[in-house]
């Protein structure tokens, strides 16, 4: 079974032989270990990839947009969540990348899976919301205020 990494690794070489060309990559992969504290994207909800790559001198210039449906809990009541999240992408990749502001290219690999990870992780919602107005939930009893009355008498005084 082909792993993520390799479908997500490009050769360098091509784009430093035809500069200024402009390539497509487009594909649809499975990632593993894309969560964060209130959200993730399980790995069967594929991640869209589309980009545009071109070399500019020694740097390859990454552009296009990752798109990927997330699910997650509502920070109120809990209930299920979920959304697409479409990030759009402007990246570097250069070999002596060593300022952390553009991508390395190792061994002349532009492994875009660091990328394509950074850009969902710190898009993804760390408190999703069912809803702005979400009542949550009673904190003495547990009733979801959205669908019933507190049973405990802590909450509904104050509503
Ligand atoms: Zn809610
Ligand atoms: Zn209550």
């Amino acid at each position: 079974m082909p792993h993520a990494n390799s479908l997500l690794c490009l050769s360098a070489e091509s784009f430093w032989r035809e500069r200024g060309v402009c390539r497509e990559f487009a594909i649809r992969a499975e990632i593993d270990d894309l969560s964060c504290l209130g959200s993730v994207i399980p790995p069967s909800n594929r991640v869209d990839i589309s980009l545009e790559l071109v070399a500019e001198g020694a740097t390859i210039l990454v552009d296009g947009a990752l798109s990927a449906e997330w699910v997650g809990t509502c920070r109120r009541c809990l209930v299920e969540v979920g959304g697409l999240l479409t990030v759009p992408v402007h990246e570097m990749y250069r070999q002596d990348a060593d300022d952390g502001l553009v991508y390395p290219i190792t061994g002349g690999i532009i492994d875009l899976e660091p990328l394509v990870r950074d850009m969902l992780l710190t898009s993804l919602p760390l408190a999703p919301l069912c809803g702005e107005g979400c009542k949550g939930l009673c904190p003495g009893c547990g009733a979801d205020l959205n669908h019933e009355d507190c049973a405990c008498g802590l909450t509904s005084v104050t509503r």
